[in-house]
């Protein structure tokens, strides 16, 4: 089976000419399939740019950078794209929409996977949430839960259409520490389950033991 991620002699830098500073300075790092990685270091040192470039979000300046076996390295918009749809992101805020309750959060996900036949969207929706324990609160908009209860909604649409990596960038930065320790068990859990690989950015050692592998960001270089 192909890595989920090859990263080659990866360079990256904001600004242009005499202004430009480079972030990411060489980076090589490979993400097995089913593996979880957490990747570690101080603020600035470049993680979220990592991160963004990793899931299409971002173009790729210098170097290589394969996920699930497609070069982003001159992608062009369309196959960007494609390879966003085939990862699931969860970000430090849930970015969830105040209009749409939890169940439709959660399913609006499924509207970019034509593959997935329409009338399995309801019960995807509801089965998911259900295993990030929210199988009571479908109908309850995002202002109705509490921060943890938010994230997991948040984890259940990154997760719903199964995605074979999931990029998270300090899931639980606004979270009390029991919540986040539930929030990174339930996203543990689901990526076994499903046999995904993660990548979650994080400042909290206490969860470090979910990891299969820790690696470590400083000055826009990575220590593996
Ligand atoms: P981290 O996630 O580890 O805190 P970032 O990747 O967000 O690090 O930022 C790395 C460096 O790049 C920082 O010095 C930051 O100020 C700078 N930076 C981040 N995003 C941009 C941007 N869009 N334009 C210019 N500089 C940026
Ligand atoms: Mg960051």
């Amino acid at each position: 089976m192909p890595s989920t991620v090859t990263i080659q002699n990866l360079n990256h830098a904001y600004g242009k000419g005499s202004l430009q500073k480079p972030v990411l300075t060489d980076i090589q790092l490979n993400i097995e399939p089913g593996e979880i990685v957490i990747l570690t270091g101080p603020s600035g040192s470049g993680k979220t740019t990592l991160l963004t470039l990793m899931g299409g979000l971002r173009s790729v300046q210098e170097g290589s950078l394969k996920i699930l076996d497609q070069e982003l390295q001159g992608a062009k918009k369309p196959q960007m794209t494609q390879v966003r749809n085939q990862i699931g992101f969860i970000f430090q805020h849930h970015n969830l929409l105040k209009c749409l309750t939890a169940y439709g959060n959660v399913r609006m996900s499924l509207k970019l996977h034509p593959e997935i036949p329409r009338q399995e969207h309801r019960q995807r929706a509801a089965d998911i949430l259900a295993a990030v324990g929210l199988g009571d609160r479908l109908d309850d908009y995002p202002d109705q839960l509490s921060g943890g209860q938010k994230q997991r909604v948040a984890i259940a649409r990154a997760l719903v259409a199964q995605p074979k990596l999931v990029l998270a960038d300090e899931p639980t930065a606004s979270l009390d520490s029991k919540t986040g320790r539930d929030v990174v068990d339930v996203i543990q859990r689901l990526a076994q389950e499903e046999g995904c690989s993660v990548l979650l950015v994080t400042h909290d050692s206490r969860i470090l033991d979910i990891a299969d592998r820790i690696v470590h960001m400083e000055d826009g270089r990575l220590f593996i």
